[in-house]
């Protein structure tokens, strides 16, 4: 994807304040944190949402989830509970059309949502 933010970030070519990595997953702060720990993992790999996710990305998004928990872990939130979200679409305000995990801690977190 030649005009995705995320995909330039995974390539390196923006730059991140990279937490994590393997070669299927890149994790970095959210440049614009909703809490104190707001970590973004994203497939390297360009994924417009979980809209397009199919049964091939079941190990995907398998490593995604257990990547997050292991990054949740390391930053310390497992005591006081963190929580993962993917906004999807326009009414689950998602603004950047790439998947991304959001891991959301260090504070406690309003529900339901706005
Ligand atoms: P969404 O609203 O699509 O679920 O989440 C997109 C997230 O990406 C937002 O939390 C936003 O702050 C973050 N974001 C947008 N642009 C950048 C960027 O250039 N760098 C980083 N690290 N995060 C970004
Ligand atoms: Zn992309």
């Amino acid at each position: 994807m030649n005009d995705c933010l995320f995909c330039k970030i995974a390539a390196g070519e923006i730059p991140c304040n990279e937490v994590f990595s393997t070669d299927n997953l890149i994790a970095f702060h959210d440049i614009s944190p909703q809490a104190p720990t707001h970590i973004l993992i994203i497939p390297r790999r360009h994924i417009s949402g979980l809209d397009e996710i199919s049964n091939n990305d079941q190990e995907l998004m398998g490593e995604l989830l257990t990547c997050a928990k292991t990054i949740a872990t390391k930053e310390g939130l497992q005591d006081n509970g963190y929580r993962f979200v993917i906004n999807q679409g326009s009414d689950g305000g998602q603004t950047v059309g790439h998947l991304h995990l959001h891991i959301l801690g260090g504070r406690a977190l309003a529900w339901p949502p706005g």
